[in-house]
């Protein structure tokens, strides 16, 4: 049976898109079969993973608005076990329109269940919001992941995103689980970097994973490319940082799935 993570933070440029895309290489990399679920209207994910937004004619806002079945959107990527749920431009108007809709916070959980068990995993990339794409993830997800970048300013805007969490679990969602914190874009060089590390280490203790992702120019490089980085640079820093997160992770749910 698959697990459900969402990626999310509504601060914008953290590594939300960076991560589920390289996350989910390196996950597909050792065998795991991957379901990337961009449901951000910019589509950096679909780009990023080689897909051109321009010649598809379906997406993910199909899936929400229109309630098409989600296996005759699924694509697959250049990578053996990784497949994509595209957004499009289109999607722009889905968070207007969903407001409209029955079940507005429940749509993507609806038309993405029955694939759960097809996949060991099922990342979903949010945009920079706590609207109703985000909701339907977070309703959706049984794990949450928040990459936070150390940079000034870092922890500005959780307070929002944990109440968000609270309240979706109260009503929405009570299986929704924080798998972990994650520092991105570490800078070695810079003591504020540094600084932000402890900073979010003294605020989430054991929840923040031992894995950073440093500052690597192959990482921001790679989705003009259309290719993660294990493709585009295997052995670069940023590719054995989210290996060693991919690691990490599996520990991770191993744990959780022995405590059960
Ligand atoms: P948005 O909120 O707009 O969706 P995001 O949270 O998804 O943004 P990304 O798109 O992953 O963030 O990253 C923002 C920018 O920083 C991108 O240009 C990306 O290539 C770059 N970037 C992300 N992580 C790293 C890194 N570790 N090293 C260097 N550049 C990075
Ligand atoms: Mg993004």
């Amino acid at each position: 049976m698959g697990t459900v993570l969402a990626v999310a933070n509504q601060k914008g440029g953290v590594g939300k898109t960076t991560t589920c895309v390289n996350l989910g290489a390196c996950l597909a990399e050792r065998g795991h079969r991957v379901l990337i679920v961009d449901i951000d209207p910019q589509g950096n994910a679909t780009s990023g993973l080689g897909i051109d937004r321009r010649n598809l004619r379906q997406c993910v806002y199909d899936l929400l608005i229109n309630g098409i079945e989600a296996g005759e959107l699924l694509r697959e990527t250049e990578v053996t076990d990784l497949w994509l749920l595209p957004s499009t431009i289109r999607l722009a108007g889905g968070e207007v329109e969903l407001a409209t809709l029955p079940r507005r916070e429940t749509r993507l959980r609806e038309g993405l269940k029955h694939l759960v068990p097809a996949f060991d995993w099922i990342f979903i990339d949010c945009p920079p919001s706590l609207g109703l794409l985000t909701l339907n993830a977070l309703t959706f997800a049984e794990l949450l992941l928040i990459p936070i970048q150390c940079e000034y300013y870092a922890l500005e805007g959780l307070g929002q995103l944990l109440s968000t969490i609270t309240m979706v679990r109260s009503s929405l969602n009570p299986h929704l689980e924080l798998l972990g914190v994650l520092l991105t874009m570490f800078d070695p060089r810079t003591n504020l970097s540094q600084q932000v590390v402890d900073e979010v280490r003294k605020v989430f203790g054991d929840k923040v994973f031992r894995s950073i992702i440093p500052r690597n120019v192959r990482l921001s490089e790679a989705p003009s490319y259309g290719k993660p980085i294990t493709l585009y640079e295997g052995s670069s820093k940023g590719a054995q940082a989210y290996r060693e997160l991919a690691e990490e992770v599996l520990e991770r749910t191993h744990d959780k799935a022995r405590s059960r």
